[in-house]
């Protein structure tokens, strides 16, 4: 087991029984405040420990790291130093923060420096994404969009169960937690006798996903086996895929999403390690038919991450409108990533890849206002007692997630975005 992972490890800093970051989590993060410049942080409770002013005191010295890696405003140059040393400091700070160790814990001068109250940093997109893919993984969710756009007795496509399907995305509009987006116009074709017309979208959707992030680069020509995988994956994240449905119901043949997905993707600030989700695993989806032997692996691939989405009306209540599990994913990340370097295609530090919307079996567990309203024929009542078939300018869109076994609990936060109305 990973000595940073042990439940039994408590924290001389205070963390309530619900918080998503206790000591078994310690994730990376960028923030910054009104008097400080972007840097490296991790999460304990509701506290943010600043690893640059930390290592600039001297409490890092033996892991002998610059401090340009940590007063840096993304994390890449960090993951960069590769697992080995960015699970030495995960494991040094545990240490520091462990309840037994007096160093950081009786050094009033130097706890004064080196916390800040979560309340009081902006955070910052965590790494500088060079490229995003996103995958369409679940299978629960290609069997609802199937259904629904083609043929119920053929929902899956020939290739669905052969190949993680997936598509490029765009790096540029991945924004962080608590950034707003306009409504996205363009064109839409609501009526299949007309010529199609230009304006706001008018289906306007979340995607609830997960990302990971690239730790470590290939080169091209080079492909990453799925035993391998796990060398090349730092950690995960949130992600909302917000989605516009009727541009991309006209726009989408023949060669897929386009400007329906590109115009904004959320993520939540704090990656959460893979380290820190070990203890977390589970057996992934029974895949049948066998894939080829590119794409088989061994060991328990899959990861048990509940996950929430809450539509929260302009200066309203939050309503639950999805509980759904990262478990329900039918391709493991370590299948995906094999997959996609099986050609050569290189991979750099701090890409992401979205796992796609991740539903699951039942409708309390869609992960989309498409299939949660049934393409808007199953309005969703929200406590102000107004009905939402997608969403409405001024909603709010969260998704939050955690990891809970026998006690301990760690989480990654919320990825939050609020609509506004067409520019
Ligand atoms: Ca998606």
């Amino acid at each position: 087991m990973i000595k940073a992972n042990d439940p039994s490890l408590k924290s001389w800093i205070e963390v309530q029984p619900n918080s998503d970051f206790p000591i078994q989590n310690l994730p990376f993060g960028i923030f910054k405040t009104q008097s400080s410049s972007p840097r490296v942080g991790i999460a304990i409770g509701d506290q943010v420990l600043d690893l640059a002013i930390l290592n600039k005191l001297g409490f890092l010295d033996k892991l002998k790291i610059d401090n340009s890696i940590f007063t840096n405003q993304y994390l890449n140059d960090f993951i960069a130093l590769g697992k080995a040393t960015t699970a030495a400091v995960r494991e040094l700070i545990s240490h520091l923060l462990n309840e037994h160790t007096p160093d950081l814990r009786d050094n009033k001068e130097a706890r004064a420096k080196v916390f800040q109250s979560i309340s009081n940093v902006q955070m910052q997109l965590p790494v500088r994404v060079g490229d995003y893919t996103d995958f369409y993984s679940s299978i629960d969710h290609a069997t609802n969009v199937g259904t629904m756009f083609r043929d119920p007795s053929n929902a899956l496509l020939p290739n669905w169960k052969h190949l993680p399907v997936g598509y490029h995305g765009r790096a540029s509009s991945i924004v962080i937690s608590g950034t707003e987006i306009h409504r996205p116009k363009g064109q839409t074709k609501p009526n299949e006798n007309e010529p199609p017309v230009f304006g706001p979208c008018r289906l306007l959707d979340f995607e609830l996903e997960t990302a990971f992030i690239i730790g470590k680069e290939t080169k091209l020509g080079e492909s990453v086996s799925t035993s391998g995988a796990e060398e090349h994956i730092f950690g995960m994240v949130l992600f909302n895929d917000w989605s516009a449905r009727d541009i991309q119901t006209w726009e989408y043949i023949p060669l897929g999403p386009f400007l329906s997905k590109n115009f904004a993707s959320t993520v939540s600030p704090w990656v959460v390690t893979m380290d820190a989700l070990e203890p977390f695993r589970v057996p992934g989806y029974t895949q049948d038919p066998k894939v080829l032997p590119y794409l088989e692996y061994s060991g328990d691939k899959n990861i048990d991450i509940h996950l929430d989405v809450f539509i929260q009306p302009d200066k309203g209540e939050e309503n639950l409108v999805s509980q759904s599990n990262y478990k329900f994913m039918y391709w493991t990340m370590e299948q995906q990533l094999a997959h996609h370097t099986i050609n050569g295609c290189n991979i750099n530090v701090g890409d992401m890849m979205a796992s796609g919307t991740i539903s699951g079996p039942t409708p309390d567990s869609y992960g989309s206002m498409l299939e949660i309203s049934w393409r808007g024929t199953k309005p969703v009542k929200m406590s102000d007692a107004t009905e939402r078939k997608f969403i409405n300018d001024n909603d709010s869109v969260i998704i939050r997630g955690y990891c809970e076994k026998e006690g301990l609990r760690i989480g990654f936060g919320e990825a939050k975005g609020k609509i506004l109305p067409a520019l």
